[in-house]
């Protein structure tokens, strides 16, 4: 390769990154990504795919998805006065907020374990990142926190409520102090609003530096890609600067459109996710060498205490049960494993998996 190869000319920072590494998953039971398992009920199968004959793809689609907003602020019960800006997932809301805010020597703050995009995407765009290590319970270290703010006065702060992959909420006052407490934009990242009670929205009203963040993905809609960002214009109309035009395509807004228009059985599945993950969690439990962490995604950590995790996961695959194996990405994260809820049928699969794997690999068979 001469000296104008890639070697030479890809910036450094993006040479040393590994490429985000999605599993393979053929022939599996697929419970490694937190997708809903059901597709739609059929009726409503077939009057979307009806309304698809309609799209006309010879067209730029609607640049500012005016109708995919209107039904946002409804199913998502968006406080009226705040703006929404949509993105090809959640992940490329978090790209444009990066892209607008990488001054030179900027600093992008996140708690670790975290959901990794957030220090990917800092890396791409030129921010300098800062992680901040969770408590070992996977609680926020608040002290350390503040103490992190202090020092970097970071520009962004990401923090996802319910974090992912450790699936619990972190305090909220404890949150109220860091956004009180930073001079930088605080995004709190609510793609697991579905599975929780929690809701960050009402500190949009009372916080200048907060935005808040979704997604349709982990609701049933993954391969749709839509994110929204919910928050004052002061800052969405900056963003949406760095937006491309046309980020949202015509099929996406015409599904998401229907899909918001008919809500409720979403809804269904998203509640009978939440039951199915009780049920699961009081399963695991009964298991020895297993440790279980509560959550409020539709996903259950796990720590694997008696055998290699690593093992379990190996195992569970050549049993056609894909799941994720955390360990070895964060010392926190030691043995840990990351089940998606799926239907019942699935979760009992996967316990029996489980169960097998944790035999064969603590007896060496
Ligand atoms: C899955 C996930 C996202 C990304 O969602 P997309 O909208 O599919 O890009 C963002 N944040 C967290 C914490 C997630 O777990």
């Amino acid at each position: 390769m001469s000296s104008k190869g890639p070697k030479a000319l890809i910036r450094p920072e993006i040479q040393a990154l590994n490429a985000y590494h999605v599993q393979a998953a053929d022939n599996v039971i697929k419970l490694d990504a937190m997708e809903n398992p059901w597709p739609w009920p059929g009726d409503l199968m077939a009057s979307w795919q009806e309304k698809l004959t309609q799209v006309q793809v010879n067209r730029y689609p609607d640049p500012g998805a005016s109708g995919v907003k209107a039904g946002l602020r409804v199913v998502m019960n968006a406080p009226e006065d705040c703006h929404i800006l949509l993105g090809n997932g959640s992940d490329e809301i978090i790209q444009i907020i990066a892209m607008a805010m990488a001054k030179p020597g900027a600093k992008l703050l996140s708690v670790e374990p975290a959901f990794v995009m957030y220090s990917m995407i800092a890396k791409l765009t030129g921010l300098d990142y800062v992680g901040v290590p969770l408590q070992a319970d996977f609680s926020l270290d608040l002290a350390g926190m503040l103490a992190a703010i202090e020092l970097h006065q970071p520009a962004i702060i990401f923090l996802a409520q319910p974090n992912n992959p450790t699936g619990n909420l972190f305090d909220l006052a404890s949150i109220r102090q860091i956004i009180e407490r930073a001079e930088g934009l605080v995004v709190l990242d609510e793609a697991y609003t579905a599975f929780t009670d929690a809701n960050m929205l009402p500190l949009l009203r009372e916080y200048d530096n907060v935005v808040v963040m979704r997604t349709l993905s982990k609701v049933g809609l993954a391969g749709l890609r839509l994110g929204m960002l919910f928050g004052k214009a002061e800052w969405l109309d900056e963003f949406d600067k760095v937006r491309l035009p046309y980020n949202i395509n015509s099929l996406t807004q015409l599904s998401a459109e229907f899909a918001l228009q008919h809500y409720e059985p979403l809804l269904q599945q998203s509640a009978a996710i939440i039951k199915s993950r009780a049920s699961l969690q009081e399963v695991l439990r009964q298991l020895s060498g297993v440790e279980v962490f509560p959550s409020e995604a539709n996903f259950v950590l796990v720590r694997v205490t008696a055998c290699s995790a690593r093992a379990v996961f190996e195992s569970m695959k050549a049993q056609g049960v894909l799941i994720k194996c955390l360990d070895g990405g964060h010392p926190l994260l030691q043995g840990c494993l990351r089940l998606t809820v799926g239907t019942e049928e699935e979760n009992s699969q996967m316990i029996l998996a489980l169960k097998a794997a944790l035999q064969r690999v603590e007896h060496g068979r």
